[in-house]
């Protein structure tokens, strides 16, 4: 018996070799990856600071300004998913004990209020049911009467399917000298945004929805008007790596000849998002919106003939009576190989949410999933009786 130091025996279930199960992947993110995003990411590393990396960020935000239709500047991805991306919004344009407003429809108003609470702002939300939408003149008067420095809306809320429009809110935001932040996590390339046009001054999203890259980067860009308030603090921003100072030389937005290592990009991650964009930008922004929209027009109709509900939105699927929800997204996942998901926050056990993004957005997809409900309705109202 030769003495090793080691008390910790190599783990027996790391010798067994991992295969992830191939999936449909159409539920409201991941969404699934195609080939050609697969092979970027599995092409060999380079230094985080190569030229041929630094190349490649350059390409990446010019992606993001096509996808974001944006001239800004100040556009980057930072490495993390869309919750990092909020908080790099919220934590730089926010000092402690300024005011944010945050509209509520949905679960992604609540966390950034969580976000701002947490840098000690002071937050109010404008609170609407599930579901609901808020009107100029609600904004307008929310803006008047707690004059905060951010405003927060979803464009497209996951948690109950709304897209929200934006035309106007900008210049109300600004006329209450209010920096306007919107989410377009799940709507990105999915639905019209123009940042630029709409007044928007931080916008951001993430890599794994209708991108269909891998998640783990999230894009996000910052006005003019919003780099004037983010670099001129009075205060450092509470997060070291979310430093908008740090990551604007990072990714060469702040005119500075060199380059000074902030941290190791997640290579790989870059490859497939600037495969990701490469392909939105072949395609064509007004043609991906163009499908999602007659993709969802054409699984709407498709679920009205199976007499099921919609919200008003894209995605979002009443649940029908009688059925445990639960019941039908396994009963799916395990005869369909298909992932679709119940709800989320305030539409937890009242809805199914379906997502078809990127190259999902196919009317295969609607026909794969439409038959994977009406067998599920089939099945789980037998097992009922
Ligand atoms: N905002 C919205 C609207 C989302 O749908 C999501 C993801 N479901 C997020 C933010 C958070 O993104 P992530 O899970 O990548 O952190």
């Amino acid at each position: 018996r030769s003495m090793s130091s080691i008390t910790v025996q190599p783990p027996k279930c790391l010798q067994k070799t991992f295969v992830a199960p191939r999936r449909h992947m159409f539920g409201p993110g991941p969404s699934n990856v195609p080939p050609r995003i697969l092979a970027a990411g599995a092409e060999p590393i380079i230094g985080h600071m190569h030229p041929e990396m630094l190349e490649i960020m350059s390409d990446i935000k010019s992606g993001i300004q096509y996808a974001f239709q944006t001239q800004n500047n100040m556009t980057i991805a930072v490495s993390g998913t869309g919750h990092t991306a909020m908080e790099c919004a919220i934590f730089n344009a926010v000092e402690p004990g300024e005011g944010v407003l945050t509209a509520v429809n949905g679960i992604w108003g609540e966390r950034a209020a969580e976000m701002a609470e947490r840098i000690g702002a002071r937050v109010n939300s404008i609170v609407t049911t599930a579901g609901g939408y808020f009107t100029s003149e609600e904004i307008d008067r929310a803006l008047a009467k707690h004059k905060p420095v951010l405003f927060f809306l979803t464009h497209g809320e996951s948690s109950t399917g709304v897209v929200h429009p934006l035309d106007g809110i900008g210049d109300i935001c600004h006329k209450h000298n209010c920096l306007f932040l919107v989410d377009c996590v799940a709507s990105m390339g999915g639905a019209p945004l123009h940042m630029d046009k709409q007044g928007i001054d931080i916008l951001y999203s993430g890599s794994q929805k209708v991108l269909n890259a891998p998640p783990g980067t999230a894009p996000i860009s910052f006005s003019e008007r919003a780099c004037q308030k983010v670099f001129n603090r009075k205060t450092k921003p509470v997060s070291f790596f979310l430093d908008m100072t740090w990551l604007a030389n990072y990714w060469g937005c702040d005119g500075k000849p060199a380059r000074i290592y902030h941290h190791t990009a997640p290579v790989s991650a870059f490859y497939s998002l600037r495969e990701s964009l490469a392909i939105l930008a072949e395609q064509g922004l007004e043609n991906s919106w163009r499908r999602h929209k007659e993709v969802a027009e054409y699984f709407h109709e498709g679920l009205e003939n199976m007499g099921l509900k919609l919200l008003p939105t894209v995605t979002t699927i009443v649940a029908p009576p009688g059925y445990d929800w639960k019941e039908i997204t396994s009963y799916i996942m395990k005869n369909h190989n298909l992932e679709i998901s119940g709800g989320l926050g305030p539409s937890v056990g009242q809805v199914l949410r379906v997502g078809l993004m990127g190259g999902n957005s196919s009317k295969a997809s609607v026909d794969m999933v439409l038959e994977a409900l009406r067998d599920a309705l089939r099945y789980c109202h037998k097992s009922k009786v």
